[in-house]
């Protein structure tokens, strides 16, 4: 039996998949933990470039983009009430997105965006090279053509997964940091319908008394960590870590980017206070955060492509993040054969941009059993 004042969720992993749950779930009055084993948004939520970008990721859309579509339509009221409820702001900027082409190649792939995205009814614009300099001036005079996407928005991610943190806490989560599980305990043969989680264990040293923590449901949303925490229930879930780097200068005057740019994964992220971030790199390289020469020079020769003037700005900092892949590049949502573990993770390039709808319908899943939106294509049971 579980002790009376044991939580109805655990969450495992702070950052913003669990931090953005934990809000929802303690909104419907419910008893919420989570556990981060360093300090929750510390590992890719703040690493991330925080872009809010369904369309400038696709071709043709299809059942994933309008997953990450219905994301992005939430994203104004979500930060709009995160705001209010943790009294932080968080730098959402709707200023919009544009794409830009420098090679015949790269102005074919544009052309199929473009196609592909009209025929589907979305709206999008293109521009001459001329066009999309007056938008961004410092664009570089290679760039032959553009797209502007006026819904694709930007997040100060790193803003926005501190102030999750606060408006869930406000809301009456409670957090555990430096608290690494272990292990979870399941009981039940392995296969049979009964099958359960009891309780998950934490590492010696954690102050949590007793070690270990009993809920009726546990939440997976520990980022590229989870596959290796499920491997010992007999769970194969496909997951390496992705590095991503990047710079962060501060750019002023002709060097000064107004909205996203982006041709591929290089890409300038504009930011509060005359900050800009250059991305990135995509590496798999395992659980390996360093910072390395050549990732900062291939990021160097982005911005030199996409923005020269940028390049002699001063330079304020760089860091990697692991984003969480999956076999198939997709998300991991739903429950598998243990019914009371929820999968949250596996969000690779878009976990900023898919919080918002990640919380929703992993909240209808505890709370109903089921979900306004079918995340049927993203259950674990499809690596099996
Ligand atoms: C360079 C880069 C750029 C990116 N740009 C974008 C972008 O522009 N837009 C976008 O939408 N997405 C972007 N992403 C992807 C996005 O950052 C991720 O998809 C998202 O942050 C995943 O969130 P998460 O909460 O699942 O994982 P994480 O933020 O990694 O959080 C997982 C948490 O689990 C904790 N944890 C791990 N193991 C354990 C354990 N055993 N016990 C307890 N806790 C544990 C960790 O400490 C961590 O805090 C980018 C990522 C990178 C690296």
């Amino acid at each position: 039996m579980r002790p009376s004042q044991s939580p109805d969720v655990v969450i495992i992993g702070g950052g913003i998949i669990g931090c953005s749950i934990g809000l929802r779930l303690a909104q419907a009055k419910m008893k919420v933990t989570v556990v981060d084993r360093g300090q929750p948004g510390g590992e890719a939520s703040s690493a991330a470039a925080g872009m809010l970008a369904p369309q400038g990721e696709t071709v043709t859309p299809d059942a994933y983009f309008e997953l990450a579509r219905s994301s992005r339509d939430l994203y104004p009221s979500f930060v709009a009430e995160v705001e209010e409820l943790s009294g932080q702001t968080v730098g959402y900027r709707c200023g919009g997105t544009l794409l830009v082409a420098r090679s015949d190649q790269e102005v074919r792939e544009l052309d199929a965006v473009f196609s592909g995205q009209t025929a589907y009814g979305l709206p999008l614009e293109r521009l001459t090279a001329d066009a999309a300099r007056a938008r961004v001036p410092a664009l570089a005079p290679e760039i032959r053509s553009a797209l502007f996407i006026a819904g694709d928005h930007s997040v100060d991610n790193e803003k926005l997964t501190a102030a999750l943190a606060e408006a869930a806490l406000r809301a009456g989560v409670k957090f555990h940091s430096r608290a690494a599980v272990t292990r979870f305990h399941a009981r039940g043969r392995p296969a049979s319908a009964s099958r359960r989680i009891e309780s998950i264990e934490l590492a010696p040293g954690t102050t949590v008394k007793g070690k270990k923590l009993s809920a009726a449901s546990f939440i997976l949303a520990a980022g590229c960590w989870s596959a290796e925490l499920v491997a010992p229930l007999g769970v194969r879930l496909p997951m390496s870590p992705c590095r991503g780097q990047m710079i962060e200068f501060e750019s002023a005057g002709e060097a000064e980017i107004p909205l996203v740019v982006r041709a591929g994964h290089h890409y300038l992220v504009p930011r509060e206070g005359g900050r800009v971030l250059a991305g990135t790199t995509a590496e798999y390289a395992g659980f390996d955060k360093a910072v390395t020469g050549e990732g900062l020079a291939s990021i160097l020769e982005g911005v030199r492509r996409l923005a020269p003037a940028v390049k002699h700005s001063r330079f304020r900092r760089a860091w990697a993040g692991l984003r969480p892949d999956t076999a198939d590049h997709l998300p991991v949502l739903g429950c598998g054969e243990i019914k009371n573990l929820i999968f949250a993770t596996g969000h690779f390039r878009n976990g900023i941009l898919l919080a918002p709808i990640t919380a929703q319908v992993i909240t209808e899943l505890i709370l109903m059993g089921s979900t306004s939106l079918s995340i049927a294509a993203y259950g674990p049971a499809r690596f099996c």
